[in-house]
Parts: structure tokens; C-alpha cells; sequence
């Protein structure tokens, strides 16, 4: 895609939770070579968006576009195929395989035959490819040398990398990644946002949900804020820290 160009198109999604409505009216867009960061204090809404954004959760109203097409109500694989891969706020990696096994499931999502198939290792063209494409994943966010190491072994920010690579060797054109700089130290995390500016540089669209207000302001291109629920405020970091109604909501305090 050419940078600027726009790959998701969220239009008024709600989720209601029996009687919680947990997003109700959120719109917000993002183009390709962008990050956006989506914060918000505990219960806002923020995972429910992505899950609604992935096709995990069904939509109870409104749109999502990606790519050009009407997404809403379509099943996580589909999405997954027409180039939207994740990762979750808890590393999802098998410890006691390897790394660039573990990047090679990461390959199966956009097929057909889906990750069982690839445990299976039913098409032995299609495993070599997978290895391929997972140690040239692995090279292109500087995880070179951990190749055949035990992905449990790894640190816990090395793991976070390992999971990325594993979203990008599905080829996607957008990240959602949930909380990357969770409990990582401060130079894996400047090694995070250093492989994130790079994907952002190559014309991947990012969306972050993140508590790490630091992390998030330093890095992110534009900040969608949300509160019970709703969208509270979207804009640039410089404006979204300057905002009163961001401040209060994250102190509790009432807006001035
Ligand atoms: P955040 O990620 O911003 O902390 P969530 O999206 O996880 O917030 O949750 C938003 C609200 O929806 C919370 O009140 C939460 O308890 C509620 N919620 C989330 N998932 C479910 C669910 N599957 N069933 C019922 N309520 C849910
Ligand atoms: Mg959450």
C-alpha cells in the first residue's frame, strides 16, 4: 500500500454485553504506514474494540472496512486472510518449541489448511516455505541469532519479538498488537519501538492498545482515547496529554 493509504475504517461499532454497553459508538480510521495507539483507563472498552476489529467478538452495531471490504460479522479467519494479524497481551508462544517453528505457524493463517495442518506438517512443500518465510521474519526484526533456541528460554522481551514475527509471517498489511510493552525493562522496550517504527517505515499499519504512556505517546502517530465505553478524544499525543477531559479521565476527577 502507498503510505497514507487506508486500511481500516471503523464506523460506529457498539458491543453490548447483556445489559454493559461495553463500546457503543466508536469510530476511527487508520492508514497504512501509521501507528495509532488506543489507551484508556481499566474496562473502557479497548480489547472488546480490538476483539470486534479482529472478528473475535460479533458486532452488535455499525462497520469495520479493512482493505476495501465490509468486515463486520466476518469470522477471525477471513479477517486474518485479507491481511490483519494479532498478537494477544499474553505471550501466546509454544516454550518448548522452537523459534522459528513458532514463527512458522505464524505462516498458516493466511491458507487454507490453518494452523493443525501445520502441527501435522501435512504438505512438506508448504512446511519449507514456512521455514523460509519464518527465518526471514525473524532477520528482518534482527532475531537472527536465537533461531533454534527454545522460545520459552528466550526473555520475556525477546518473546514479544518472536510473537511479532510470528503476526508478520502471515504477510499482513495490519498489526493489532495488545499491550506490547507490558512488563518488558526499558531497553526491551526501546528495542520494541525501535522494530515498530521500522514496520511503520515499511508501510504496515500498527494499533496499539497500550498502557505504557510513555511508550505509546513517543511512538504513536495519532491516539484514539477511550472511556466507559465511548471515544472520549482522538488526536495527536501532543494534544490528547494536553487535553483536560484525558487528564481527568485518567485521575477520576471531573472534567473542568
Ligand atoms: P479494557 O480492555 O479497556 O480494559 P474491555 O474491553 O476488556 O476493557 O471491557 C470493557 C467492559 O466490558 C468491561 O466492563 C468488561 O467487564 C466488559 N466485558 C468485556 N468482555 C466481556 C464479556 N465477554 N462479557 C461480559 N462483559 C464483558
Ligand atoms: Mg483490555
Amino acid at each position: 500500500p502507498q503510505a497514507g493509504e487506508q486500511l481500516l475504517d471503523v464506523q460506529g461499532i457498539h458491543k453490548q454485553f447483556g445489559g454493559l454497553a461495553a463500546v457503543q459508538n466508536v469510530s476511527f480510521s487508520l492508514g497504512a504506514g501509521e501507528i495509532v495507539g488506543l489507551i484508556g483507563p481499566n474496562g473502557a472498552g479497548k480489547s472488546t474494540t480490538f476483539n470486534l476489529i479482529s472478528g473475535a467478538l460479533s458486532l452488535s452495531e455499525g462497520e469495520v472496512v479493512f482493505s476495501g471490504k465490509k468486515v463486520g460479522g466476518s469470522p477471525s479467519r477471513s479477517i486474518a486472510r485479507l491481511g490483519l494479524s494479532r498478537t494477544f497481551q499474553h505471550v501466546k508462544l509454544v516454550p518448548d518449541m522452537s523459534v522459528i517453528e513458532n514463527v512458522a505457524l505464524g505462516c498458516y493463517q493466511r491458507t487454507e489448511s490453518g494452523p493443525i495442518a501445520a502441527l501435522l506438517r501435512t504438505d512438506r512443500l508448504e512446511e519449507r516455505r514456512a521455514f523460509a518465510e519464518a527465518e526471514r521474519q525473524l532477520r528482518r526484526i534482527g532475531l537472527q541469532d536465537v533461531l533454534f533456541q527454545k522460545a520459552g528460554n528466550l526473555s520475556l522481551g525477546a518473546q514479544r519479538l518472536v510473537e511479532i514475527a510470528r503476526a508478520l509471517a502471515a504477510d499482513p498489511l495490519l498489526l493489532l498488537l495488545d499491550e506490547p510493552a507490558a512488563g518488558l525493562r526499558d531497553g526491551e522496550k526501546a528495542a520494541l519501538a525501535q522494530v515498530l517504527a521500522q514496520l511503520r517505515q515499511e508501510r504496515l499499519g500498527l494499533l496499539l492498545v497500550e498502557h505504557d504512556m510513555n511508550f505509546v505517546m513517543g511512538l504513536a502517530d495519532r491516539i484514539v482515547v477511550m472511556e466507559f465505553g465511548r471515544k472520549l478524544i482522538e488526536g495527536t499525543p501532543a494534544v490528547v496529554q494536553a487535553s483536560p477531559a484525558v487528564r481527568a479521565a485518567y485521575l477520576g476527577l471531573e472534567a473542568s
